[in-house]
């Protein structure tokens, strides 16, 4: 019986270890770590695996020539692109020549300070706008990575000791997949904040800059207003692959800060380039033009919802029992409960603010960064 009993318990002991392996596997506290891709020859994209997650970490994406290197994001955090680098030097002896920033947001650029410590030479570019916000005070919301970062681990802690988050609501499976992640990620995310430099461009541009590194040519163009007033795409024309920063984004778009026609018109302009590879912002490479056009048709869809509204005079409170997500939701999150909590929080969110806002006749303006 005791040995009934021990053997029980072991094997209970082997399930809840082998389950405790298990759960410290997936919980490994390392989201800075890219999955590398050759899209073409000499160009990689280095794609965070775990997406989306908090903190959201922009694909690192380079271009090896026979002169050099030119990078287009090199990485959302110091250690994401050490890691980028590292990946670099595995492929060529060429140096980076040239980092291109995508767009303001940190999880694009916080990592650009490593490739001027390993190559001391390289220019580095961005729109203008982009180099208007890194001197002006919006930046420093770096800062906030100090103390806010082990702060919100502790409320995070609170919502899943009491079950229940800041409004009192009963955390769901998803929520807590969300929120575990955040704590799990919040020591590796503090540490490494310390050593992020704000990197400032060497080299800005409004429309268009394109760069010959020896056997190939790379485009930078602006092509409208998305996710911030400035963001660029790189564009390969050879190899017919265009990556795009968060003016796309898989599995779910952000859709902060632009009026949804001009989101659709800037859309429509990415896809006139004729890609046959498109690498966003975050998440899955894509090979066609599918996900694209599903964008286009979620931003006319809003936009033809907000004309009709304001066409009727309707209210807030009208839009807000009117707006319609329901023919785009499901198509965005497959109906995944955890992939709903972003669809919420980064598109319906902030596309039904940007509504709201028109029927107040309040412009929705591009982002004024403060002096
Ligand atoms: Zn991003």
């Amino acid at each position: 019986m005791n040995q009934k009993f021990s053997t029980l318990r072991s094997s209970l002991l082997a399930a809840i270890c082998s389950g405790l392996v298990v759960f410290a596997n997936s919980a490994v506290a390392d989201p800075l770590v890219p999955t590398f891709e050759e899209l073409a020859p000499g160009v990689w994209a280095g794609v965070r695996k775990d997406n989306p997650r908090n903190p959201v970490m922009g694909t690192a994406t380079f271009v090896v020539s026979d002169k050099g290197v030119v990078v287009y994001d090199g990485g959302g955090m110091p250690l994401y692109a050490e890691r980028v680098i590292e990946k670099i030097r595995s492929v060529t002896d060429k140096p980076v020549t040239h980092v291109a920033i995508s767009h303001w947001h940190g999880d694009h650029n916080f990592g650009t300070h490593p490739y001027l410590e390993a190559f001391p030479n390289v220019q580095v570019i961005s729109h203008t706008f982009t180099h208007k916000v890194f001197n002006s005070k919006r930046i420093r919301y770096i800062d906030g990575y100090d103390t806010g970062t082990m702060e919100y681990k502790e409320t995070v802690e609170g919502y899943m000791k009491t079950g229940k988050d800041r409004q009192g609501d009963p955390l769901t499976p998803a929520h807590r997949k969300y929120y575990q992640n955040i704590i799990d990620d919040a020591d590796i995310v503090h540490a490494d904040a310390q050593r992020v430099k704000i990197t400032q461009p060497t080299i800005t541009f409004d429309d268009k800059l394109t760069i010959v590194s020896g056997n190939r040519s790379i485009e930078f163009m602006y092509l409208g207003d998305a996710n911030t007033a400035g963001d660029i795409v790189m564009w390969l024309p050879e190899e017919k692959i265009v990556a795009t920063g968060d003016i796309v984004v898989v599995p779910v778009p952000y859709l902060f800060n632009v009026p949804p026609r001009k989101f659709s018109m800037t859309l429509q302009n990415i896809n006139a380039l004729g890609y046959d590879i498109l690498v966003p912002g975050h998440g899955k490479i894509q090979r066609d033009t599918a996900y694209v056009d599903l964008l286009i048709e979620l931003a006319d869809s809003i936009a033809d919802q907000r004309d009709s509204m304001l066409a009727q005079g309707l209210s807030e409170e009208d839009a807000k029992a009117k707006l319609d997500f329901s023919a785009f939701e499901e198509r965005f999150t497959g109906g995944d409960p955890y992939l709903k909590i972003f669809f919420d929080g980064w598109s319906k969110g902030p596309f039904s603010a940007a509504v709201f806002k028109a029927l107040k006749g309040i412009p929705m303006v591009e982002i004024i960064p403060e002096e």
